[in-house]
């Protein structure tokens, strides 16, 4: 029998944890501030930065939402960077991805002061998540994932665990944070081009999935006892829903939840704990940067 990890239950706590901070910080003087940059008009992207401000404000953070036209230039787009890299109110610079396709992301993500990348992309940040300094900002999906196996009471040390995909977002600082001190796994990250997917997966005490492929990983895949942590968020069409589609994640949840000790569902997993763990990297650089 699986237990289902309850990701909206572990964010609450994490937010809760970011009220005292975020108070404590103010008694010093100090209010936490989160810029959130948006280009263009992507419907999607709209939400998730109007949840951002508005989780901001309930716990008494400062933050700015900057909504920039889909036809703004790179040099605009950099030159608000540089104003909020400036700007002592704001601890934070987010810029909502994915921009319009005219914008180089890379360029944008290079120039934001390290010390305010709350999302842990600058190769600075990169860098420090390599060489476990904890002054870095860990990028917020996967810091979410190790949260939810410590609120599941999942023992990572000396464990199996599989990460499939690698991707600067979440596969690769996935598999960095599963490998560090502390954590202490045994790592394994496949990808597009891994052989024999179900037999590495079935290898693993903890899966990590990070695709972007609805219900991919099998209930063969997975070993009797398993962990699975399902990052993955994928539309497929239902017209029986008012939208007309429903959120799906990597895993085939229904036959893959029965073989689990534990596995979290979609949504209502790993979803909410990415902006949790964003205001808690802002809450970091407020200390850091005071
Ligand atoms: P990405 O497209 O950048 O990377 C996908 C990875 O999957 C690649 O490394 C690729 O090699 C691998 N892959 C593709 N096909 C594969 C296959 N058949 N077998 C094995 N590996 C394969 O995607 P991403 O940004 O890492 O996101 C992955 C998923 O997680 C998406 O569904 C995305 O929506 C979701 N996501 C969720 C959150 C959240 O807050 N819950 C945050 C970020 C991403």
């Amino acid at each position: 029998m699986s237990s289902v990890i309850d990701g909206k239950a572990v964010a609450a706590a994490v937010l809760e944890e970011c009220r005292t901070e975020t108070a404590e910080l103010k008694a010093q003087g100090i209010t936490p501030g989160l810029a959130v940059v948006l280009v263009g008009d992507d419907p999607a992207s709209h939400v998730y930065v109007s949840s951002k401000v508005k989780t901001c404000g309930e716990l008494g953070l400062h933050s700015r939402k900057i909504v920039l036209p889909a036809t703004a230039t790179q040099d605009e787009v950099l030159a608000i960077v540089r104003e909020l890299n400036a700007d002592p109110a704001i601890h934070g610079i987010l810029v909502q991805s994915p921009p319009p396709k005219h914008i180089d992301e890379d360029a944008v993500v290079r120039t934001l002061d390290p010390r305010k990348d709350v999302d842990g992309f600058h190769p600075e940040n990169v860098a420090k998540l390599v060489l476990e300094d904890p002054t870095g900002f860990v990028p917020c999906t996967p810091a979410g994932c190790m949260r939810l196996l410590a609120a599941a009471g999942v023992k990572t040390a000396g464990a199996e665990a599989v990460v499939i995909g690698r991707s600067m977002i979440v596969g690769k600082p996935m598999a960095l944070l599963l490998m560090a001190k502390g954590a202490d796994a045994t790592v394994t990250v496949a990808h597009s081009r891994s052989r024999d997917l179900p037999a590495i997966c079935r290898r693993a005490d903890i899966i990590i999935a990070a695709v972007g492929r609805p219900e991919m990983v099998k209930a063969d895949w997975v070993k009797e006892g398993a962990v699975v942590i399902d990052v993955g968020i994928n539309r497929v069409d239902d017209p029986s829903t008012k939208k007309g589609y429903r959120l799906v994640g990597d895993v085939a949840y229904a036959e893959v939840a029965p073989k689990c000790s534990a596995i979290t569902p979609v949504p209502g997993g790993v979803g909410p704990m990415t902006i949790a763990l964003l205001i808690k990297n802002t809450l970091q650089a407020a200390r850091q940067i005071g």
